[in-house]
């Protein structure tokens, strides 16, 4: 590759991958296979070494953090982070419309924007490159989050060209996409971890973190909204927001520009009802002066400028009754309170319960009390919550809610783990809830995926005492006309459940992994867990030093893995399904046949294959004997071929009459 070629094939990846990133992150709507993914990551960065010349600083390779910073260092702020006056009703700004004229007259312009609901940051660049990236803190001094907010995809760590000074300061608010956080969220309580309560506790959460590398996984994004330089560039806020955006930075399409107090309340009322629609949580306006000349005439007062306030929008809140607090039980065995409550409209829909995360949010936040009255909220989020009591409606002999101390499903006393929020009901051999959605998540899309088996058939199958472990569902075959005498499913669907079970013991390892629930398995840890370990036996065996040395597993997941097979029902189970012919080897260990089969022969392999890893086909290419080349040309002998393989190379091969094979084909030719 010459140096031109590698400038061209740096640019192209490093755009391709920012996009991915982008759908992945923000969109939460990935159209690439991670592996492929990984692969033209790896492509980039070993590009990259060969011609630093051509590295952009701002490139896909230089986002996902590994490194581990211990403590943050605290930062002066050069100027102070201040806050913004607040006002919930018109009068009041009214008022600080009258403020504004009495100062400086009736020839001004305001800028309205959203408030975002996040942490503000201050990002410090340096010759068009991020230098900085610092908390509100106390307004005078921050933590420096640098490595965790370089993960954010939609910050540039090199702008693009522009008139910007040597060095500037420029703040906004980084903040999690709905969309994002319930994403997350829901994967926390299929790992059975403690949810956040919204999306700014998630995103400040995930700021302070000291793995960036976690914080990579978790998108945030962020709004720029104030520019700070030594001499003025522009003359008004309104001229610096539209050069931020050229420059590179995410700015919000939605600020408007604004010459009458009326036009403000306009906007006012058009985002109070719009802002749920926006797919990020918005808790107010900031309305800003326009002129920076303005600006400094108005000045500051001690805690804010005297130019800007926020508007805070009422949140839409009603108060209703708690009839009573019952209890859910996951999969996992964590127990979850649940406020029901008397039916009351709110948001345009009817509101019937509320999520209340934890015994401390009953106990020590709320302190509720039987028949409480309630406020009720709901933000940008599904389910709505409770913000606080109506103490004045409280009888004088109303009982505090105690959390129960026993499983509502089974009765068995629950546990807390030190340090976790959750209790959890450890009877998981007994507790129906655990059993059914034990099973319910082994067969579920993500797992083992089993055609012609749902959630309400395992329901009705444990029920009816079919079965009450995974591997009965393995054994279900024999009982089938007694499943037809059942009545409730027909003959076909019975033999279609059937098959899918039959068939899903071809599914690979990794998924066998995940569909065992184990807590704090998720997908992606059961993936690199699968590729390290290579088979269950290992994984059983391996201590904590051991499993910590794998990808992506720390102490937290490895304690989990080791107190899962300690379980002697939890062995037996795995030997059960090892004889029903359960994948519990990782494919590549399988086909180790190494011989010459393969020799004198060339190979590449393009496109996603469902049994293999690229990786994979390669190992067992080379074990034979046979050679990996890297471009197409008439000395090829096969190309093996997967799915969304290229049309250029599928086209370009065909031309040259090369051999195309699939996985399976490969293999026949080892036999
Ligand atoms: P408060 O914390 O209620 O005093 O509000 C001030 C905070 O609002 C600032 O510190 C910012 O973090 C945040 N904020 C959100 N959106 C904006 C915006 N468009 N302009 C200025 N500040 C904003
Ligand atoms: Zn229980």
């Amino acid at each position: 590759m010459s140096p031109a070629e590698a400038k061209n094939r740096i640019e192209s990846l490093s755009a391709e991958l920012k996009q991915h990133n982008y759908n992945y992150y923000v969109l939460a709507m990935p159209t690439i296979a991670d592996y492929d993914f990984d692969k033209k990551l790896e492509e980039l960065g070993a590009l990259e070494k060969e011609y630093p010349e051509f590295a952009d600083p701002d490139s896909p390779t230089q986002m996902v953090g590994g490194d581990l910073t211990k403590d943050f260092v605290t930062v002066k702020h050069r100027w102070p982070m201040l806050s913004l006056g607040n006002t919930y009703n018109e009068q009041e700004l009214l008022d600080f419309d009258q403020r504004i004229r009495k100062a400086i007259g009736d020839n001004f312009e305001y800028v309205c924007e959203l408030k975002f609901d996040g942490l503000s940051i201050s990002l410090t660049y340096e010759n068009g490159l991020l230098l900085r990236a610092v908390t509100r803190g106390d307004g005078i001094q921050g933590d420096d989050v640098t490595t965790n907010v370089r993960t954010i995809n939609t910050i540039p760590k090199r702008l693009r060209p522009g008139n910007y000074p040597d060095e500037f300061e420029i703040r906004g608010e980084v903040f999690m996409h709905l969309k994002a956080f319930e994403r997350l969220n829901n994967e926390r309580i299929e790992n059975g971890e403690v949810t956040y309560a919204n999306p700014r506790n998630f995103a400040s959460g995930t700021l302070k973190m000291q793995d960036s590398a976690e914080v990579a996984r978790r998108p945030l994004d962020c709004f720029l909204y104030f520019l700070y330089t030594e001499k003025l560039l522009f003359k008004t806020h309104w001229e610096s927001l539209q050069a931020i955006k050229e420059w590179g930075f995410h700015t919000n399409e939605h600020s408007r520009l604004c010459t009458t107090i009326d036009d403000v309340f306009k906007f006012i009322a058009h985002w109070d009802k719009k802002r749920f629609e926006l797919g990020y949580d918005t808790d107010g306006i900031v309305i800003k002066v326009n002129s920076y000349a303005q600006q400094q005439e108005l000045g500051f007062t001690a805690k804010s400028p005297r130019w800007a306030i926020a508007y805070k929008f009422k949140a839409e809140q009603v108060e209703t009754e708690l009839l009573e607090v019952s209890y859910q039980v996951g999969r996992t065995g964590a127990v979850t309170p649940v406020a029901n409550l008397k039916p009351v409209l709110l948001a345009g829909t009817t509101v019937k319960r509320a999520t209340l995360h934890n015994a401390d949010e009953v106990e020590k936040r709320l302190k509720l009390h039987e028949g409480d009255w309630v406020y009720v909220e709901k933000g940008g989020e599904i389910i709505p919550k409770i913000i606080s009591v109506n103490l004045e409606k409280r009888k004088a002999d109303a009982k505090p809610i105690v959390y129960r101390t026993t499983c509502p499903a089974c009765g068995t006393t629950l546990e807390r783990k030190e340090g976790e929020a959750a209790f959890y009901c450890p009877n998981d051999e007994g507790c129906p809830p655990q059993i059914v959605g034990k099973m319910q998540h082994f067969i579920g899309r993500k797992a083992m995926n089993i055609d012609g088996l749902g959630d309400e058939t395992i329901e009705t199958l444990y029920q009816k005492k079919f079965i009450s472990h995974i591997s009965d569902i393995y054994d279900l075959h024999k009982h089938s006309d007694e499943l037809k005498q059942l009545g409730r499913f027909g003959e076909k669907s019975i033999n279609n459940m059937l098959d899918g079970i039959e068939k899903s013991k071809q599914m690979p390892f990794e998924k066998v992994l995940f569909g065992l629930g184990i807590r704090y398995v998720g997908e992606t840890v059961a993936r690199k867990l699968a590729a390290y370990f290579k088979n269950i036996d290992r994984l059983a065996a391996a201590s904590l030093e051991e499993l910590v040395l794998a990808d992506e597993i720390g102490e937290r997941i490895a304690l989990s893995i080791i107190d899962w097979f300690k379980d002697e029902t939890h062995r037996q189970e795995i030997e059960k399904l090892k004889s029903q012919g359960l994948q519990f080897v990782t494919i590549e260990k399988e086909v180790n046949l190494a011989s010459e089969k393969l020799s004198g022969q060339t190979f590449i392999i393009s496109g996603v294959f469902e049994k293999f890893s690229r990786d994979e086909l390669k190992d067992i290419i080379e074990q034979n004997g046979g050679k990996m080349v890297s471009s197409i040309s008439a000395k090829l002998n096969y190309l093996v071929a997967g799915d969304n393989m290229g049309p250029a190379k599928l086209e370009k091969a065909q031309k040259l009459n090369i051999s195309i094979i699939s996985d399976e084909e490969l293999l026949k030719m080892l036999t």
